[in-house]
């Protein structure tokens, strides 16, 4: 605990006293910390493909100069680092987009199975390469709910990307949504959008910290696989907009499953 102590001298009537203030700044001490973490994070996560990408110029500038089957494979490397370098200036935009959109309720009434219905559209592609079986599971024909489209979109696509980048080819993935009234979390009626994978599965440790910033269960997996790190922290924040909650449920060898919950139209 830290403790910002203030003295100063009184006069209550009854002689010369003194007024002692002890103000708790633990809490803004903690800020600065996960400031100071973060910007520590986000140098070392630019900087190793910036080493990497001037690492391979010295290298074509001279002794690869004239080796053309080098060259080639050189290349294709910087074009890889110079994504991932875009790939998560993106994604810090539009973390620092939603934290300061966090305050402002969305208000506008949309269908968030017409969302599922987009996000699994434009995911076409990841879904035929891997050979994934999407397996979707509706309760209702449409499901009203006050909310940002393009940041629910966001929300989903980052789990149905995870369940597929980290699920592996072949596989099942589940997405079902229903409402129920007795979700304990909410106050009344609520959306559940569930994802189920069927890949390894995460182990309970890492479970509370998969929605940090740059928390990762196996970095260098992760990093092949393209991630940055801050999509759960992503969509934690957009959902804390929609004051909604997610819930992970994972057992090691059985598969994960990540559920979105929201609350539906009085609640907001
Ligand atoms: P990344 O950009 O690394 O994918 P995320 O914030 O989306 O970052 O996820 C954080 C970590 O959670 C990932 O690095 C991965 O280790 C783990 N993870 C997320 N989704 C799944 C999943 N469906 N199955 C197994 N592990 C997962």
């Amino acid at each position: 605990t830290t403790f910002i102590i203030n003295c100063a001298p009184v006069d209550v009537g009854q002689g010369a006293g003194a007024l002692v203030c002890f103000e708790d700044i633990t809490h803004v001490e903690q800020i600065g910390q996960m400031r100071r973490d973060f910007v520590a994070n986000v140098s070392h996560e630019l900087r190793s493909p910036l080493t990497a990408l001037s690492g391979f110029i010295e290298t074509l500038r001279g002794p690869a100069r004239d080796d053309e089957v080098a060259r080639e494979r050189f290349l294709a490397i910087m074009q890889d680092e110079a994504s991932r370098m875009e790939r998560l200036v993106k994604d810090l935009l539009s973390l620092s987009r939603v934290e300061s959109e966090e305050r402002q309720r969305p208000t506008t009434e949309i269908d968030i199975l017409r969302v599922i219905g987009s996000v699994l559209h434009s995911l076409q592609p990841l879904i035929l390469g891997n050979n994934i079986e999407i397996v979707q599971e509706f309760a209702n024909d449409k499901i009203i709910l006050a909310g940002d489209q393009d940041q629910l979109q966001q929300v989903l696509t980052n789990l149905i990307e995870n369940a597929i980048k980290y699920g592996g080819r072949d596989q099942r993935v589940h997405v079902r949504a229903s409402t129920t009234n007795d979700e304990p979390t909410m106050r009344g009626p609520a959306v559940v959008v569930a994802i189920r994978d069927q890949g390894p599965g995460i182990d309970q440790i890492h479970i509370p910290r998969l929605t940090e910033r740059f928390y990762r269960v196996d970095s260098h997996r992760s990093r092949e696989i393209g991630g940055t790190g801050l999509g759960l922290a992503i969509v934690k924040h957009i959902l804390n907009r929609h004051r909604g909650r997610l819930r992970i449920d994972s057992t090691l060898g059985n598969g994960s499953e990540f559920r979105v919950i929201l609350p539906l139209g009085k609640n907001i």
